[in-house]
């Protein structure tokens, strides 16, 4: 069978907008509900959430088969407030592993309880090139030297105080998406972003098709991944097997690229499932789908939150190649074309 098209139009839009959400780890609610209303348009699916804020997409079709189960996660890198300086910029405390030289001089939003948000930026505080010349350039990019100006009157703890901000209160840092002619999207969080979008259409391009997966399916669009746990819960105990769709590996001694979805066959939590490896293996070849095997050095999945909480599944990792990750990243539509028709010949097999 040939797989159905994919509206790469309607794939680089939805990611767009999905990118252009803040959703850091604790705070991705936003993008939660941007997802959800868009597969509600799907009526062949079953939404719900879990108690933790993920979101399960249940398509329930007649089989003898057990269920199986995708996930992808909405949630990124971020920080939270951990201290409010006596001259009234912050200090931070980051979620997840952002490195501090990519998000120097990046704008910020931050989230108050009270559901205000303030603008401000990412700065050293040796940043005046006139006060601290070259010394400037030497201070260590970390947690300690790292702050938020904010773009609002304040000198002080009182005054920032005042503006409604606590320490605990969340900090998401701007994506900075771009799209180009020659077909590369660059923008932080395209982990996981892209293959959350790589889930939403290959669901439409299959309920556009009037097609139906081969047997029942979950996807779980996770909440918590970049903290360890986000998929530890919220997949049935009947699913048979678990296809985590995250981001591969770009860079120096890796096999993955841009242009190519990847299977990764072993990375910090160990090696994955052989038996569903090579069943995804054989459903690329059969689709001529371009993919890569890989090894990631320093990595973990959703997939594997949900071994080591008990998941009694069969378990894989694909996904399309992204440069720079945690950083400022980099796919291209060819990648994720390839993991998009890779999760649609998973569905239909
Ligand atoms: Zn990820």
């Amino acid at each position: 069978m040939t797989l159905p098209s994919i509206d790469t139009k309607y794939f680089t839009k939805f990611l767009v907008d999905l990118l252009n959400i803040p959703s850091p780890t604790g705070f991705a609610e936003p993008a939660i509900d941007f997802v959800e209303k868009e597969l509600s348009q799907f009526k062949q699916l079953e939404l719900s959430r879990t108690r933790k804020g993920a979101l399960v997409a249940k398509w329930k079709v007649e089989s003898d088969l057990p269920p199986v189960a995708l996930t992808a996660h909405v949630d990124t890198l971020g920080a939270v407030v951990k201290e409010i300086k006596k001259k009234g910029r912050l200090k931070l405390s980051r979620v997840g592993g952002i490195q501090w030289p990519a998000v120097e001089t990046e704008g910020v939003w931050v989230f108050t309880s009270k559901g205000e948000k303030i603008r401000g930026s990412v700065l050293i505080d040796t940043a005046s090139g006139h006060i601290y010349s070259a010394a400037g350039s030497k201070t260590s990019r970390n947690d300690e030297h790292m702050e938020v100006r904010l773009d609002a009157r304040t000198t002080s703890r009182k005054e920032t105080r005042a503006l409604g901000i606590k320490i605990g209160d969340c900090v998401a840092f701007d994506p900075r998406v771009e799209v180009t002619q020659s077909g590369f999207i660059r923008s932080r969080f395209l982990d996981d972003k892209a293959c959350v979008t790589n889930i939403v259409a290959a669901i439409k391009s299959l309920a556009d098709a009037g097609l139906s997966p081969a047997r029942s399916v979950y996807f779980l669009i996770s909440n918590y991944e970049e903290v360890g746990h986000g998929a530890s819960t919220g997949i049935p105990s009947d699913v048979a097997e678990l296809v985590t769709v995250d981001m591969a590996v770009v860079g120096k001694g890796q096999e993955s690229d841009e242009f190519s979805a990847t299977l990764c066959i072993k990375d910090s939590g160990g090696v994955y499932h052989f038996g569903l490896n090579n069943k995804m293996r054989a459903l690329a070849e059969k689709h001529n789908i371009p993919y890569k095997t890989d090894v990631y050095p320093f990595y973990g999945s959703d997939g594997e939150a949900f071994w080591r909480a008990g998941g009694n599944v069969a378990l894989a990792l694909i996904g399309p190649g992204i440069d720079a990750s945690h950083n400022y990243e980099r796919a291209h539509t060819d990648g994720l074309v390839a993991t998009t028709n890779w999760i649609m010949a998973y569905l239909l097999d």
